[in-house]
């Protein structure tokens, strides 16, 4: 029987966790505070913080919403960041991936504040996962996955992992993740320069699909029994639907799913805890900075 990972429902018992961490933060006086950034006007990065900015109100933290034109500068930018930096009643600061192609997003992120870079993007705090310092904030979509690997009941001590996909923002974090110690797993690491990643694939006892090509991950890739945990969304056409496309995963999930122990789905699956995450990272830069 393949179980079936309710990424909806774990992002919600994380969101309630939060609720009352909130409730205990007010309780001393402290009200956490997200600010979001966006520039430019795409259209996706508009519905992500749009929702970023509605589970702050839902949960009772304050939320500043900043849209600044597409032509913004790269100076312009790094000065908001930094009047969030200096501002006290913003304790997480957040500038929505990818800015327009004239901004140099490394140079905007290393000007964050490490104390307030809730995404986990700054070296900073890179170094401090790698250093498995608890201080430092995790990227969220990764630290979703952990979160639903752990509420699946899925040991990760001395399992074979591998995780496709080597961006800083999933890939490569969510190895460092799964490495640590208490998780514990046996770790591979594929990208597009790997040799057979089929047969990489039939070693593990995890598979973490963060690629972006759509349904890549096929069922002869995978060993009888093993746990799937698909990050991608990916848009594809399919004029059977009102709006003309779907979204699929990176992993062929009709074909690949009987065969695993445990799926997530896509959507519904990583998409709604990475936003869970979020919030539970402003609220550890609220604690620690009191
Ligand atoms: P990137 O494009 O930054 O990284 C993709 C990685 O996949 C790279 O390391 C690349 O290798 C590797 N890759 C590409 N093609 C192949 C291939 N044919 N075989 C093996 N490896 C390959 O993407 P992200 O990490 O940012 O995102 C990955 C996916 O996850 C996307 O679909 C994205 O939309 C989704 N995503 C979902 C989130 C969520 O909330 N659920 C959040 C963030 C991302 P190389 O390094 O060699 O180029």
């Amino acid at each position: 029987m393949t179980s079936v990972i309710d990424g909806k429902a774990v992002a919600a018992s994380v969101l309630e966790e939060c609720r009352a961490e909130v409730a205990e933060l007010k309780a001393k006086g402290t009200v956490p505070g997200l600010a979001v950034v966006l520039v430019g006007d795409d259209p996706a990065s508009h519905v992500y913080v749009g929702s970023k900015v509605r589970t702050c109100a839902d949960l009772g933290l304050h939320s500043e919403k900043i849209v600044l034109p597409a032509e913004t500068t790269q100076e312009e930018l790094i000065a908001v960041v930094q009047r969030l930096n200096a501002d006290p009643a913003i304790h997480g600061i957040l500038v929505q991936s990818p800015p327009p192609k004239h901004i140099d997003e490394e140079a905007v992120v290393r000007a964050i504040d490490p104390r307030k870079d809730v995404d986990g993007f700054h070296p900073e705090n890179v170094a401090k996962l790698a250093l498995e310092d608890p201080t430092g904030f995790v990227p969220c979509t990764p630290a979703g996955c952990m979160r639903l690997l752990a509420a699946a009941g899925v040991k990760t001590a001395g399992a074979e992992a591998v995780v496709i996909g080597r961006s800083m923002i999933v890939g490569k974090p969510m190895a460092l993740l799964l490495m640590a110690k208490g998780s514990d797993a046996t770790v591979t690491v594929a990208h597009s320069r790997s040799k057979d990643l089929p047969a990489i694939c039939r070693r593990a006892d995890i598979i973490v699909a963060a690629v972006g090509r759509p349904e890549m991950v096929k069922a002869d890739w995978m060993k009888e029994g093993a746990v799937v945990i698909d990050v991608g969304i990916n848009r594809i056409d399919d004029p059977s639907t009102k709006k003309g496309y779907r979204l699929v995963g990176d992993v062929a999930y009709d074909e690949v799913a009987p065969k695993c122990s445990a799926i997530t789905p896509v959507p519904g699956g990583v998409g709604p805890m990475t936003i869970a995450l979020l919030i539970k990272n402003t609220l550890q830069a609220a604690r620690q900075l009191g």
